[in-house]
């Protein structure tokens, strides 16, 4: 039912326009340090980058998780999905006659990603629920969602921008930002220190679109419209108040066929993009419907 053709490899640059601030653990940090820590590497990376130099420890870095979920959540709202898992929990609350609980469980459970398991959402970035899963094995086969089609992976401070912010931080690579909160009455302070990492970083990220069925070069649009969102919505904590807004950079696509896996073709280039105000997402899908050789109408 589901046989693999290739894989669309997209890489870019993830610049911060503003101070990022993708949470570590608490519990990693001495006491009396900061609320909430950046997340970093725990180990140097050997010969990590091109010129054979390590990445060293704690380096900032944007896990690919973060990345994907914030697309996920932004393409939700966007698609009108949101307001429709609130429909349906409402409705199935309703149907089971539980109206104290209605109000308690709806929103929590309505407010998590889709797992429908049907829509193009779910195709791309996956649904992790066993019971869906197996609920439309039963019901028709022919309409599992099959693998995800999208993996993000982490993005990490390319050597320029590592360098110029062991410059800019005396070899810390974060700044810290203090946020006071004045309380109306009495106007005491009760300052914050919140870790980022400075506006200006920019970190190396791949993301890989896998194609699996005739139709899935389509499902492309909606990993381009999930950037875009994410442009206008912010990565990490603290968006509300300034932090985390980021710009997609040099994305590059390159279509691998199974058959280049195999040792016996070789990858095509697809484009080379300035931002994502480069990206027309109908000529690019066009373009790839002619490499695979699947035109729109034969699917
Ligand atoms: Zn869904």
């Amino acid at each position: 039912m589901f046989s693999y053709r290739g894989s669309v490899i997209i890489t870019y640059h993830l610049k911060a326009l503003t101070g990022l601030r993708v949470g570590g653990s608490v519990e990693n940090f001495e006491i009396g340090g900061l609320d909430s820590p950046v997340i970093k590497t725990t180990a140097p990376i050997p010969k990590f980058y091109q010129d054979g130099t390590d990445m060293p420890e704690g380096t900032p870095y944007i896990p690919g998780s973060s990345i994907k979920g914030k697309m996920r959540s932004s393409l939700e709202w966007l698609l009108g999905n949101v307001d429709k898992m609130l429909e349906n929990k409402k409705k199935i609350l309703e149907e089971r006659g539980k109206p104290e609980e209605k109000n308690k469980k709806y929103i929590e459970n309505a407010g998590k990603p889709c797992d429908c398991g049907r829509c193009s959402v779910c195709i791309v970035f996956g649904t992790g629920d066993q019971n869906t899963i197996q609920n439309i094995a039963g019901e028709n086969p022919k309409e599992l969602p099959g693998p995800p089609r999208l993996k993000v992976f982490d993005a990490y401070l390319t050597k320029e921008s590592l360098e110029v912010l062991q410059e800019i931080t005396q070899g810390l690579l974060t700044e810290i930002k203090t946020e006071n909160q004045i309380n109306r009455i009495t106007s005491r302070a009760h300052p914050r220190k919140v870790e980022r990492v400075p506006a200006g970083a920019i970190f190396e990220g791949k993301m890989v679109f896998e194609l699996y069925k005739e139709g899935d070069e389509d499902r492309l649009n909606l990993v381009f419209t999930g950037m875009r969102a994410l442009e206008d919505s912010y990565l990490g904590g603290y968006g509300s108040r300034g932090s985390g807004r980021v710009k997609f950079e040099n994305i590059r696509l390159i279509y691998r066929p199974k058959a280049y896996y195999l040792g016996i073709a070789q990858e095509n280039e697809i484009g080379k993009f300035g931002s994502l105000a480069d990206i027309k997402d109908q000529e690019i899908i066009k373009e790839l419907e002619e490499i695979t050789g699947k035109p729109k109408n034969a699917g």
